[in-house]
């Protein structure tokens, strides 16, 4: 008998259940290499007819998928908690912020990367200049299980809406809801495979690197990020990389406490902390910091943990679990005081919300990413400290400040990608932003115009317009004209 959750491969068939109850959720072909290239093949011919449906045609398509997704929202929600075991409501609020991506990127995608003329400068005037973004051909797209509708989609619809076709490997947890992106998106475009997926393990993820495709959007742990750039440096294959992070708070002295404590509870426990923006450390000035733990406590300690209509579902990954309990324990051994849940709330599949205090700032719990419903507490002396102590760590995804005066100069400073005020997460669903890390969380931008321009390479195109007066670009220009361009440059940059 397999625990429930675990995928696992019978008779070429991958098979996806119910992290709480074992449910079935869907079974699979698993590709092999051979199969990966084999579908990269197919999509470099669906890739010119969706280039060449232009703009328009594109965003026509697009928008209709958009709404097909948005009448079956309680069909895609209902799939991904079954398949993943998160509550209804939140895979509903996963999909809408998804659907909202995609109708951006497809009202967008001509704007930001359609052709247009650029500025001429006065040494090079004779020539007119013109830019446009071209698609790259074949995405190929690795993404996570926590967020299978809106992680994916992150990459998906900006780089279709780019003009790429997209072979797209879901992860092993969640093969069905990766099925069902790919399945309605041909519902609404039947002509040609534009987005396809190759489903199975690592190692169908692994075929996908070193497949020809010509960019990839790889979504997951740092760990797995480091092997896949290995992969994709053998051909040169340019990627984008969203990787973990150990995002933080700051509340500051002037920070509506009440406030900070809804959003940070949020923040922490949504997913059951399985986000990789969930807050998971927060730093809080000294005055306020007793009365910022008591509310998070109380907050916490009201939320439900279960599978149906609780606020939190179980550990989508079982082996999430071992991670989770290591850190807690720890953080205990070391000091930590639990002021909600501690060891004792690790109840599997479940997890129950857990606020850690007194944390050494070396533990575990606080350096490492988590990736469930435990938050650390720590008090500073002021933003500053705060400041210092948010930014030391490896990763840098997001993060939030809470505060008023200082709030917008903290924010500035946090060492993050993006960095919300007065509110937790909110940038991600923000498709005019962009979203990404730095450091160990990743490079390159998913969402928002450097999003859309991720899945695109420039095309700088000039043109001559007349004879030129300063010839400098030709073996016929001569001492006169060299003697004009020497007193020009003094003239223009010379003072
Ligand atoms: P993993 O790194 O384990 O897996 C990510 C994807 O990579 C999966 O589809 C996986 O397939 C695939 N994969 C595994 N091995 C290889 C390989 N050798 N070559 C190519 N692909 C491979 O991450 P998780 O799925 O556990 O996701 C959780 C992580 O994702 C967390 O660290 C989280 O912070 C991060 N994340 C980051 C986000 C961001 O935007 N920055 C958003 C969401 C999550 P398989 O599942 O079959 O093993």
């Amino acid at each position: 008998m397999h625990a429930p959750g675990v995928p696992r491969v019978s008779d070429g068939e991958l098979i996806s259940t119910n992290p709480a109850t074992g449910e079935l959720a869907g079974q699979f072909p698993v590709a092999d290499a051979d199969a990966v290239g084999r579908a990269v093949e197919r999509a470099r011919l669906a890739a010119e007819w969706w280039a060449g449906l232009g703009f328009a045609g594109r965003r026509a398509r697009l928008l209709r998928w958009r709404a097909l997704m948005a009448n079956r929202i309680t069909e895609l929600a209902g799939l991904s908690h079954l398949e993943t075991g998160k509550p209804v409501v939140e895979a509903v609020v996963e999909a809408v912020s998804a659907i909202d991506h995609l109708d951006w990127a497809a009202r967008n995608a001509k704007r930001v990367l359609g052709r247009r003329r650029v500025r001429s400068r006065l040494p090079v005037a004779e020539f007119s200049a013109r830019l446009e973004y071209q698609p790259f051909g074949v995405v190929g797209v690795i993404g996570p299980w926590n967020y299978p509708v809106l992680t994916p989609l992150g990459s998906i619809g900006y780089a279709l809406a780019a003009g790429n076709a997209v072979v797209s490997k879901p992860s092993e947890y969640t093969p069905a809801v990766g099925q069902w992106l790919v399945d309605t998106f041909a519902e609404v475009v039947p002509e040609q495979p534009v987005l396809q997926a190759v489903q199975g393990l690592g190692d169908v993820g692994a075929a996908l690197c070193r497949s020809g495709i010509d960019k990839l959007a790889f979504t997951g742990s740092t760990r797995t990020a480091k092997v896949v750039m290995a992969a994709c440096a053998e051909t040169l294959t340019p990627l984008v990389i969203e990787a973990g992070g150990k995002d933080a708070v700051i509340v500051d002295t002037d920070a509506d406490l009440d406030a900070a404590a809804e959003a940070c509870v949020w923040g922490a426990f949504t997913n059951a902390g399985q986000t990789c923006i969930g807050i998971e450390r927060a730093y809080v000035a000294a005055p306020v910091y007793d009365a910022f733990v008591d509310k998070v406590v109380t907050r916490a300690g009201r939320l439900t943990v279960g599978l149906d209509d609780a606020d939190l579902g179980p550990i989508t990954m079982p082996d999430q679990i071992a991670t989770i309990r290591r850190h807690i324990e720890d953080a205990v051994e070391r000091g930590g005081r639990a002021v909600l849940g501690g060891p004792d709330a690790v109840r599997p599949p479940y997890v129950h919300p857990t606020v850690l205090v007194d944390v050494p700032e070396d533990a575990e719990a606080v350096r490492e990413e988590t990736f469930g419903p435990t938050l650390t507490i720590s008090r500073v002396s002021d933003a500053e400290e705060a400041l210092t102590r948010a930014n030391a760590a490896q990763y840098a995804l997001g993060g939030a400040v809470f505060g008023r005066r200082r709030a917008t100069r903290i924010a500035a400073r946090m060492r993050s990608g993006m960095t919300a005020i007065n509110s937790t997460l909110t940038f991600v669903g923000m498709p005019t932003l962009p979203f990404g890390g730095v450091g160990n969380s990743g490079f390159g931008r998913i969402h928002g115009a450097d999003g859309l321009r991720e899945f695109a390479r420039s095309k700088a195109v000039t043109r001559r317009r007349g004879p030129s007066l300063l010839p400098a670009m030709t073996f016929e220009r001569t001492p006169a004209h060299l003697d004009r361009i020497v007193k020009a440059t003094k003239l223009m940059y010379g003072r």
